[in-house]
Order: C-alpha cells, then structure tokens, then sequence
C-alpha cells in the first residue's frame, strides 16, 4: 500500500478527557461519521467497558464476539475484532464489559502499556484506513495509557462549564507525562468546545478563557449543545444519520473537515 500514491498514512487519534459526561463518545460516534462521510477510511475502536460508542453505532451485544478484549489479552489480532457499522467507511472495534479486569488480568505482563500500540501496528502496515479514533473511559487507567501510547495525537473534547480549564490543565499534565515515558512523539490534535449554550453567557465566558490559554489548539468549529444528538444513541444510530440537518450533525461536519484540514496542513508542514 505504501507504494500507491493515494496512500495518505494513517492517523490515530485518542478523544481524551479525564472527566464524564463532556462528550468524549459523542465526539468519537460523530466525528468518525463525518470523517467517513468526507470520504476517509475510520476505525473507531471502543475502549470504554461501558460500550458506549458500541452501543451508540448499533452494534448490539449479539455483533460484540471478538473485542478489545481478546487483542489486548493477546488471544485475537486486531483485525478480528472489527466489524462494519451501518455508515459506509466506519468500522468498528467493539468494547466489553470484560475490559474493566484488563488492568489487573494484565498484572505485569511485558509491554502492558504497549497492548494496543502493538496492535495497531498490522493496520498501521495495511493502509486500509486514514483515521483510527480511539473513545476512553473517564479515568486515567491502563486503558487509557495504552491508549495514549499508541496514539498519534490527543483530541480533547471540553464541556463550556466553570472547571473546564482547570481539567483541561490536568489533561495537559498526563500528556506530558505519557510524552516523557511511554510515547514522547504524542501530539495535541485539539481541543473541541462541546455542549456550547449560546443563551448561557457562561458558555461564551469559558470558550473565550480556553481560546485564550490554548490558542490556536481550539477548533474553530463549536459543537452546539442539541437534544437531537442526545436522542440519537438511543436508536443506535449517530446523530448525523438520525437528523443529518440539526445543528449538532453539521457541527460534526465541520469539524471533520477542519481536522481534515488541520491534518493535511501538518503533513505539509512535516
Ligand atoms: P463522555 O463520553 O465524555 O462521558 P458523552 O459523549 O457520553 O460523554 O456525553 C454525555 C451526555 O451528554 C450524553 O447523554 C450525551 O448524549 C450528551 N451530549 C453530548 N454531546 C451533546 C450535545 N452536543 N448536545 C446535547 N447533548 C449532548
Ligand atoms: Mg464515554
């Protein structure tokens, strides 16, 4: 594949936050459909026990045989535990209950923090996707370092609420811890503004404060706080197939192509 002009590499990016409930998954769900409707190649790989972006793109209990589970415990390879989503070019890695024993069933296993980075790397090597979007729990476990380790770049979604920036600092701290220990080359992709309230001048008050301190970092695109993306999980579908024209699922568009964008002036600029 490497040979082939077309081949843009691959980026791996982890949506992180330490916090809950601040649109991580969201994030994942909607922005890998609208990286795939702009016509790139995603595996979203659901690496939160609670199978919420799983869950969220259809893909029920009965379609979750092989998961994260098995390639971390080293039984499966990657490519067996993707399957096909409902949005033509997003794929899947489903989560499991199981995931929330890795740490502890992985004890001092060699290259513990190294499990999904090492499994990656065959879809590294295959070409067969531009982007791999990796959705975390809301806590700093081995999960989410090993997520971290085999990522490329961290994109942050951030809640416009009073201690978004004070989170937003610790993120900053573990980035920079993982980038002196375990993947010194780990990048910020950005910092997406989520759940905006235009009515809530607090909202307007944290975004500029975040412009602010972060800079260029922050998209330009803020995805607005809109109940139809909140209804959309719960028909298994995301909210860019659920309501294509609210104002949430064009937001996601526009992120898209902004990290598109951002991702191709990067390139250029390496
Ligand atoms: P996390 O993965 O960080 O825990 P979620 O993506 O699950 O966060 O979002 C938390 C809650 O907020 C969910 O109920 C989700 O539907 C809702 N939510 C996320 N983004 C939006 C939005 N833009 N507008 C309305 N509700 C949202
Ligand atoms: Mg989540």
């Amino acid at each position: 594949a490497k040979s082939d002009q077309s081949f843009r590499g691959l980026r791996v990016l982890v949506v992180a936050n330490q916090k809950g409930g601040v649109g991580k998954t969201t994030t994942a769900i909607n922005l890998g459909t609208a990286l795939a409707a702009v016509g790139e190649r995603v595996l979203l790989i659901d690496s939160d026990p609670q199978g919420n972006a799983s869950t969220g793109l259809g893909v029920g209990r009965a379609q979750r045989k092989t998961t994260l589970y098995d390639v971390l415990m080293g039984e499966k390879p990657l490519t067996d535990a993707i399957v096909h989503t409902a949005v033509p070019g997003l794929d899947l890695t489903p989560s499991d209950p199981d995931l929330s024993g890795v740490e502890l069933e992985l004890g001092n296993a060699p290259r513990r923090s190294y499990k999904l980075r090492d499994a990656l790397h065959a879809i590294r090597e295959a070409g067969e996707y531009s982007y791999v979007l990796i959705d975390c729990p809301p806590s700093l476990n081995l999960l989410t370092v090993n997520a971290m380790a085999a990522a490329d770049a961290v994109l942050v979604p951030l809640q416009c609420e009073f201690f978004a920036l004070e989170g937003l600092t610790q993120l900053m701290r573990t980035v920079d811890l993982v980038r002196g220990s375990l993947n010194p080359k780990l990048e910020i992709q950005g910092v997406v503004l989520t759940m905006y309230d235009r009515r809530n001048s607090l909202s307007e008050q944290v975004a500029s404060d975040v412009r602010a301190h972060f800079g260029e970092a922050v998209y330009q695109t803020v995805i607005p706080r809109n109940v139809r993306v909140s209804e959309a999980p719960s028909f298994g579908k995301p909210a860019l197939v659920y309501d294509l024209k609210c104002a949430g699922s064009q937001a996601y568009l526009k992120l898209a192509r902004e990290v598109v964008l951002r991702e191709r002036e990067r390139r250029a600029a390496a």
